[in-house]
C-alpha cells in the first residue's frame, strides 16, 4: 500500500480547478500518487458553488477564447466521458447564448474581437436593435447600436461539473482528504509537502495551489506573494411579474450589468463594481440592488419593472489584481510549487483546460493547448497580459 504521508501531488483545495487537476493528473498517468486537501467538503464558501456559471468564447485574448472553445465542444461529450460505474452526471447544459450589448465607445474593440473570434470559427454575430428585438421583444435595446451575440454559449450545474470531477478523479485513484493546509513545507528551493491543521505533515515534490479566493493565504505561508485578492460578489434572484417567452441569454450591459433566466421562470442578475469589498465577507446586501440594480434593469427591461427580490448570495472572486487573468504554472522562485489561480470571475469555463494544462506541466507532457502566456512569471516581471492581448 501507498504511503498515506507522502505524494507525487498534493492539491490545495478541491473545488472546480483543483478537481479538474486531479482529474487530469489521475487520467494522464494513472499511478501518479495525487491527494486533494480540502477543508470545506461541503463546499459551502467555495467560489464553484457561489457562482453565475456562465460560459462564452466572447473573450478578446485569443487564448481565453480558446480555452472557452474547447470547454464549450468538451461539454457535449462530458457526461459520457465523466461516467463512472453506472453513474454518469447531469449538468444541465443550456446553450441559450450570451449576448454583450455595445455602446458607440466600446464598438471597435468589441467588433475587433468579434472577428477574432469568427476567425477562431467561434459562432457569434454582430446583432443591431432591431434584430435584438426581433429575438428579445422584452430589451429596450434602441439605446445601444447593438450586441455581439454568441448562441453557443450559455450555463450548467457547475456544482454537478465539480462532483464529476471529483468522483473521476478518486475512481481513477486520487485521494481526498478533508483537512486544511495550514503551511507549506520547503527546503532548499523546492517545495517538500503540507503541514495540516490535524497536525499532520503530507509530502510531496509538487504541490498546486487551488484554494481559490484563498490563494494568496496558501502561497504566503512559503513566502511567495502573489496579487490575488477575494473580492465579494453578488447575485440577486428576481421573480418579475412579466416572464419572458422564453430563456434570455446572458445579456452583458456597457456598464457591466449583467442577467439571464434561471429556471422556474426566474431571473438571475449582478454587476462587479469598483467598491465591492475586499476581504471573505459573505453577507448579501438588499439595498444594492433596490437602488442600484433594479433601477438599471428595468430601464433596459421596463417589463422587469414589477417583480420581487427572492434570495441573493455573496460568493468570492479571485481576483488577479496584475490583470484580471489566471496564474498558470510552477512559481519560478519554488521548484514544485504550481499555481492555477487568479481566474478573476471566469474560472469555472477554464477549468477543463486549466486542469489538462497543469497536468502536463507536472507530469512532463506535450501540451494539448499551449497556455504559457498565463506564466506566473509576468509577477515577477510585472508584466501584465491585458484580455485584448496587448502588453
Ligand atoms: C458571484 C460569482 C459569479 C461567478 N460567475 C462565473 C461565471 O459565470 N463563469 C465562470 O466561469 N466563473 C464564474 N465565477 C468564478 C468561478 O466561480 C471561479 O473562478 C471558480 O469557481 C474557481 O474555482 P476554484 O476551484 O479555483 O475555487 P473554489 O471553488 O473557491 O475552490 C477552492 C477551494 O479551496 C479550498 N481551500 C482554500 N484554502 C484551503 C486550505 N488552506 N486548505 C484546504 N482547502 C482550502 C476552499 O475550501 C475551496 O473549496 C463566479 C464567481 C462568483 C463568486
Amino acid at each position: 500500500m501507498a504511503d498515506p504521508k507522502r505524494y507525487d501531488v498534493i492539491i490545495v483545495g478541491g473545488g472546480i480547478i483543483g478537481s479538474s487537476v486531479a482529474y487530469h493528473l489521475t487520467r494522464d498517468r494513472n499511478e501518479t500518487n495525487v491527494a486533494v486537501v480540502e477543508r470545506d467538503p461541503a463546499y459551502e464558501k467555495a467560489s464553484t458553488t457561489l457562482s453565475m456559471v456562465n460560459f462564452r468564447i466572447q473573450f478578446s485574448l485569443k487564448e481565453n477564447v480558446l480555452i472557452s472553445q474547447y470547454t464549450s465542444e468538451l461539454f457535449d461529450r462530458f457526461e459520457e466521458i465523466m461516467q463512472v460505474r453506472d453513474t454518469r452526471p447531469n449538468i444541465s447544459l443550456a446553450r441559450e447564448g450570451n449576448l454583450f450589448l455595445i455602446n458607440e465607445a466600446g464598438r471597435p474593440a468589441a467588433e475587433a474581437s468579434m472577428k477574432q473570434q469568427q476567425e477562431l470559427s467561434c459562432d457569434v454575430e454582430w446583432l443591431n436593435p432591431d434584430a435584438i428585438k426581433a429575438k428579445y421583444p422584452l430589451y429596450d435595446a434602441d439605446q445601444y447600436p447593438g450586441g455581439t451575440f454568441s448562441p453557443q454559449d450559455g450555463h450548467f450545474d457547475a456544482y454537478a461539473v465539480l462532483m464529476a470531477y471529483r468522483a473521476k478523479a478518486i475512481s481513477q485513484g486520487a485521494v481526498y482528504i478533508a483537512d486544511e493546509v495550514t503551511g507549506l513545507k520547503k527546503n532548499d528551493g523546492r517545495v517538500t509537502g503540507v503541514e495540516l491543521a490535524s497536525g499532520g505533515v503530507l509530502e510531496a515534490e509538487n504541490v498546486v495551489n487551488c484554494a481559490g479566493a484563498w490563494a494568496s493565504e496558501v502561497a504566503k505561508t512559503a513566502g511567495v506573494s502573489i496579487p490575488v485578492i477575494p473580492t465579494k460578489r453578488q447575485i440577486f434572484v428576481l421573480d418579475t411579474a412579466v416572464k419572458p417567452a422564453g430563456p434570455l441569454p446572458l445579456t452583458i450591459l456597457p456598464s457591466g450589468l449583467y442577467f439571464r433566466t434561471e429556471t422556474g421562470g426566474l431571473i438571475l442578475l449582478g454587476k462587479s463594481m469598483d467598491e465591492d469589498p475586499v476581504g471573505f465577507d459573505f453577507t448579501w446586501d438588499r439595498d444594492r440592488f433596490m437602488d442600484l440594480l433594479w433601477p438599471e434593469l428595468a430601464e433596459f427591461v421596463p417589463a422587469f419593472d414589477t417583480a420581487k427580490l427572492m434570495r441573493g448570495w455573496a460568493g468570492l472572486y479571485a481576483v488577479n489584481e496584475l490583470d484580471g487573468n489566471a496564474l498558470l504554472g510552477e512559481w519560478p522562485e519554488l521548484k514544485g510549487f504550481y499555481l492555477a489561480n487568479g481566474f478573476s470571475g471566469h474560472g469555472l469555463q477554464q477549468a477543463p483546460a486549466v486542469g489538462r494544462y497543469i497536468s502536463e506541466l507536472i507530469l512532463g507532457k506535450a501540451h494539448a493547448l499551449d497556455l504559457s502566456v498565463f506564466n506566473p512569471v509576468r509577477v515577477l516581471e510585472n508584466r501584465p497580459l491585458s484580455e485584448d492581448g496587448l502588453v
